[in-house]
């Protein structure tokens, strides 16, 4: 398993920018950390697989979450429905 940077807590969230791309691998998140710190969910995508590589060598998949700022005015990223 991948631990929160936060916590030890399991992380299932991962910081990625406006396009899905993972922002910074070490940047990944448990449920309560995820939106801490102003960090923000999409409401579009919030059972979103981002596909994570995680330390372990395996891949996870993990849920978004994003910066402040990172998503557009409507408050989504370029999932749009
Ligand atoms: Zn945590
Ligand atoms: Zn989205």
């Amino acid at each position: 398993m991948i631990n929160c940077s936060c916590c030890n807590n399991e992380a299932t969230h991962v910081l990625v920018d406006y396009y899905h791309n993972i922002v910074n691998y070490n940047a990944v998140f448990c449920r309560i950390h995820a939106f801490q710190d102003g960090r923000v969910e999409c409401p579009c995508c919030d059972d979103y697989d981002i596909e994570y590589e995680g330390t372990d060598g395996k891949d996870h998949e993990l849920l978004p979450t994003y910066s402040y700022g990172t998503l557009d005015s409507d408050g989504c990223c370029c999932d749009h429905p």
